[in-house]
């Protein structure tokens, strides 16, 4: 008896699963439609320097701008297009977008660097870094040092025989690489000293509590002297208010993106942001002592 009853609750599952199958496959066939019928955009999102207000680049983030539903965040389609092919799909389509929209603006005298996500999946192909050559080679007018291509910090790690290959083709085109979300993994300090990336970028969740927080204080603190030590570049993301800002600086971190400095916007918002944008008035949402002094 006991053993039918077994057998059932496996059925169940069985059943279960294969919903959750189908649903699967029906989201991803969804997003499959959304590429194509070109519901995908691509925000920007500003990287600035914080005592000089310069303008470095922009991060392209994914939206999905659905027709009933209105845009729909990275977030909530992304994780499950990741586990299949069409992250390489949307990927390409995302560098192609970005390249396009970077050759405008270096086309306008806007010396920018524009920044680009890339899953595991894609990152790990063997083809990864053929493909970023062919596509400098068709976007000829830009130089490889403004791709920068965001790799999370723990999908470097886990492959990092495979990844270092990647890496290092990449690197000797002269496109550069930033270490995304990093305090989130398990980062041992002698792999950070082979990685060859250039940039690391401290995750948002430790700059939320580094006014507030001893231990996100420290472990920011940390990353940055880590960061330094190995001249590695260090970026501070989810930067929101200028007292975190001012926290950073003194930290030895000038570098910083987020709601504070601006939001994800549309390519075409970029240039006119860029003409407005002034330091002095970081954060203008915020209180007014939060403004640069
Ligand atoms: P990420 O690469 O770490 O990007 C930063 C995320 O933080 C973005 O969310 C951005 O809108 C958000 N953010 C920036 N500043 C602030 C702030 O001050 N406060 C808060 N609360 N959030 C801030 P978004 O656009 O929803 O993207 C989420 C994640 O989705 C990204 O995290 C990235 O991992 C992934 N993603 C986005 N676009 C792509 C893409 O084209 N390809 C791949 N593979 N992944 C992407
Ligand atoms: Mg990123
Ligand atoms: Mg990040
Ligand atoms: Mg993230």
């Amino acid at each position: 008896q006991a053993k039918q009853k077994g057998g059932n609750r496996v059925q169940q599952f069985d059943v279960i699963h294969e919903q959750q199958a189908k649903a699967s496959h029906q989201n991803l066939a969804r997003v499959t439609q959304a590429l194509a019928d070109g519901e995908l955009r691509v925000h920007y999102q500003p990287k600035v320097h914080l005592r000089t207000g310069k303008i470095l680049g922009f991060e392209a983030l994914l939206r999905w701008q659905h027709p009933e539903i209105g845009l729909i965040p990275p977030g909530d389609f992304l994780p499950l297009v990741e586990q299949s092919d069409l992250i390489v799909e949307i990927g390409n389509w995302v560098l192609d977008e970005a390249l396009t929209q970077l050759e405008d603006w270096n086309a306008q005298d806007h010396d920018w660097s524009v920044a680009v996500n890339i899953a595991a999946r894609h990152f790990q192909r063997d083809d990864f870094a053929t493909t970023i050559r062919q596509k400098l080679q068709r976007h000829a007018t830009l130089r490889p040092d403004r791709l920068d291509l965001e790799i999370i910090e723990s999908v470097a790690i886990d492959n990092i025989h495979h990844a270092n290959r990647n890496l290092d083709s990449c690197k000797a085109m002269g496109v550069r690489i930033s270490l995304d979300d990093f305090g989130t993994g398990y980062s041992s300090l002698s792999y950070l000293k082979r990685l060859p990336a250039q940039t690391i970028k401290i995750d948002q969740s430790f700059v939320r509590g580094i006014l507030g927080d001893h231990s996100d204080q420290a472990v920011v603190e940390a990353i940055i002297r880590l960061s330094l030590a190995f001249e590695r570049e260090v970026v501070a993301e989810g930067v929101e208010t200028w007292p975190q800002a001012r926290m950073l600086m003194l930290m030895g971190c000038e570098v910083a993106q987020g709601f504070g400095v601006a939001r994800p916007m549309p390519g075409p918002a970029v240039v006119e942001w860029a003409r407005s944008f002034d330091i002095r008035r970081f954060s203008s949402q915020a209180p007014s002592k939060a403004v640069c002094a």
